[in-house]
């Protein structure tokens, strides 16, 4: 799932490649992606891409005073397109959601026409498109808490106060905090090395500092790892800096012991014991309630 480092990767990436490029037009091949009607999506064909930035995980192409926003979710992606093809996709076939043909800049004659394409993958279609003319009106984004990467210590600590959760939890409720998801959550946790089962309202000061000073060290060098990489790289990129998430049974690459995990219905996360937990294992929830 695209975070705050590959999202801001993105918008970098469209800030560069699509800002001063002409809306030809936008194809929808999945109509439940789809989450706005008021402006229509026809409304952007004709106006120029005007910038690219970020809320929290949703990524916003503002085009002359409009916002198409995009969140990925979880098997979404954005892929840079150097040619499309002037056919309109098949509804409902493939990964494709979404498609928006861009016209080449006026002034860089040598400039094809060009594009992206929103796909997902998996069966779970949740990536969702919303072309509007404040951000706000995303109600994902009105909801959104302090932006990770902007968050002060003090504004932190205030928010960390107020949540009796689960830092896990805590740190990816978009609400509490904008930004960070099921990955960065566990590496945060693991750079500083705090349980993500300790209770959020429970730190001291001195770790509220460490979990601050860890969230922006980790999300500051995803961001720099990963801006500047095409799309098509940022994927392997996010795996390659990871030092627990997604390493169950490896070793961790400050202690050497084995990455642990914990299971959920339907995510799991992974920490190392010696770092994290003094040692001791956490409970496989799935588990301890069969067996309870
Ligand atoms: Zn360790």
């Amino acid at each position: 799932m695209p975070e705050l480092p590959e999202i801001e990767a993105l918008a970098a990436f469209l800030r560069e490649r699509a800002v001063r490029r002409v809306v030809v037009r936008s194809d929808v091949a999945a109509f439940s992606a789809v989450k706005t009607f008021d402006p229509p999506l026809t409304a952007i064909n004709g106006l120029t891409v005007t910038g690219a930035g970020r809320y929290g995980k949703f990524l916003d192409l503002e085009i002359d005073g409009l916002h198409l926003i995009t969140h990925l979710s979880r098997g979404g992606w954005l892929q840079w397109r150097e040619k499309l093809s002037p056919v309109p996709p098949k509804p409902g076939r493939g990964p494709l959601a979404f498609r928006l043909h861009l016209a080449p800049a006026e002034d860089d004659p040598d400039d094809a026409t060009a594009g992206f394409d929103l796909t997902e993958a998996g069966t779970q279609k949740r990536l969702a498109v919303y072309l509007v003319r404040d951000p706000m009106d995303v109600p994902g984004i009105a909801r959104l808490g302090p932006d990770a990467m902007r968050v002060s210590l003090d504004e932190f600590a205030e928010v960390l106060g107020g949540q009796r959760g689960q830092l896990k939890g805590v740190l990816t409720t978009q609400s509490v905090i904008g930004g960070i998801g099921n990955a960065y959550s566990d590496e945060i946790l693991h750079a500083a090395r705090l349980s993500p089962f300790a209770i959020a309202a429970r730190l001291s000061p001195d770790q509220v500092g460490t979990l601050y000073q860890a969230m922006r060290d980790t999300l500051t060098d995803a961001v720099q790892r990963s801006v500047g990489q095409k799309a098509a790289t940022l994927k392997s990129e996010k795996r390659s800096g990871l030092a627990v998430h997604a390493r169950t049974g490896l070793p961790c690459p400050v202690c050497g012991d084995t990455v642990r995990e914990v299971s959920f219905a339907d995510k799991s996360l992974q920490y190392c014991p010696t770092c994290q937990t003094g040692g001791k294992n956490l409970a496989d929830r799935r588990l301890s309630r069969l067996v309870k």
